[in-house]
């Protein structure tokens, strides 16, 4: 009789995802099986399929009984600032008593507020914020996560916040995806000088293999689209893969030039014109949503959904977890997104899978319930994947398995960072 390490079996709908990243996910392509089991070994997914031939043919030392309920492929954020320290509920307060966001900045708040919080805090305060942040987001069934620098300011710290990123990956259960960010400029000095020290730590990082991605913010206040190709252009020579912020609060062109730099992930999108769809169709680029981002600047433009649909863009949603939006959690993500982007609830529940997945270059390794992928999975407190996004409001994840361990069960977490 083959072995597993875990059976989970008595699942009553299971979302495999079986025909990978799309642009238009719908019930009938999701490969939904229903009283389906799924055995795990060495950390992976070795066999999904009915649970009476997965209970006859499986010894197995650790079973879960799912209950008839439903799961899903492990939630995969695409898009976190997770790496930071302070906070701005002083902000929070004032912005929504009136306080205009340029005010905000006189008074010395905003993004260079949390900019000098992080750079005063040792690498230890940091590493151990970000475990809490991570396990935080194991609770809620995020079992792979892509977390950017990008509050260092100085490029040389900007890269030994990618080496705390790293740290906290082995200390996880989760896949911990690296992103040197290249945030905001310096509010005074050199802009040229600046972007060339930005370019030496591009090449460290990967020399030093730390960054998996490189992204820009391209927008007012940040990077202009000339600059971001610069940089853009020198991180796909170190060997980097490539995402950007792009369109989220003015229109410079920035999604013109993802599409050029053929990055694999386009976030925001806001204020993209919706004839741009097609270049990022054609250019295979993901659309990375963040519908939490939109309710914390509380802004009235939304992505042209519509349009990536169209178009034939594969749909993504992130946290964008950060001091100011602070939602750690995907599945609140997904939760929303229906209400705020009016995706489908199918859509929603891609969007924090499959096509995240395929916007971190994930493609073959998560975001899918398949023979050889990744270990992850969730088992939620709800009937069918409508339930996820139909009725919310509260952490739904009552079994989370990463890496084939489960790390919560009956919705407790039962495993702690070794740090603290
Ligand atoms: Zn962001």
């Amino acid at each position: 009789m083959p072995r597993a390490d875990l059976v989970v079996y008595n699942i009553g709908e299971l979302v495999t995802f079986r025909g990978g990243p799309t642009p238009r996910p719908s019930p009938e392509t999701a490969g939904i099986l229903r009283n389906a089991a799924v055995a795990f070994r060495g950390g992976r997914i070795i066999e999904v399929g009915p649970t009476g031939w997965i209970r006859a043919r499986y010894s197995a030392p650790e079973w879960v009984d799912a209950g008839s309920r439903l799961a899903t492929p492990g939630l995969v954020d695409m898009h976190t600032h997770a790496l930071f320290a302070g906070s701005r509920e002083d902000e929070f307060e004032a912005k929504l008593m009136g306080a205009s966001y340029s005010e905000i900045l006189a008074r010395g708040g905003g993004i260079y507020r949390t900019i000098e919080a992080t750079r005063r805090s040792s690498r230890r305060e940091l590493l151990r914020l970000l475990l809490e942040r991570l396990y935080r987001m194991l609770e809620g069934g995020t079992t792979v996560v892509e977390v950017k620098t990008g509050y260092a300011l100085e490029p040389r710290l900007e890269v030994e916040h990618l080496s705390i990123i790293r740290e906290a990956g082995g200390l996880t259960p989760q896949l911990v995806v690296p992103t040197l960010l290249a945030h905001v400029p310096p509010r005074e000095g050199d802009r040229g000088a600046y972007i060339e020290s930005f370019k030496a730590a591009i090449r460290e990082a990967a020399r030093r293999r730390l960054a998996v991605y490189f992204d820009v913010f391209c927008d007012r206040g940040a990077f202009t689209p000339e600059e971001s190709k610069a940089l853009l252009l020198e991180a796909h020579r170190a060997g980097l893969r490539l995402r950007m912020h792009a369109d989220q609060l003015e229109y410079m062109g920035c999604s013109l030039v993802a599409a050029e730099a053929g990055v694999d992930s386009v976030d925001h999108l806001e204020v993209m014109p919706p004839e741009n769809a097609t270049a990022l169709a054609k250019a295979r680029v993901v659309a990375g949503l963040l519908p939490t981002s939109i309710l914390a600047m509380m802004q009235a433009e939304r992505p042209p959904v519509d349009s990536l649909r169209r178009a034939g863009v594969p749909i993504a949603v992130g946290s964008d977890y950060n001091p100011n939006n602070m939602t750690p959690l995907a599945q609140t993500a997904m939760q929303v997104a229906p209400y705020i982007l009016k995706l489908t609830p199918m859509e929603a529940l891609a969007a924090v899978t499959v096509n995240a997945a395929a916007s971190l270059g994930l493609e073959g390794v998560s975001g899918r319930v398949a023979p050889g992928f990744r270990g992850d999975l969730v088992v939620w407190d709800a009937e069918d994947y409508r339930w996820l996004t139909y009725e919310w409001g509260w952490n739904k994840a009552l079994y989370v398995i990463a890496a084939g361990r489960v790390v919560v069960s009956e919705s407790r977490l039962i495993v702690k960072p070794v740090l603290m």
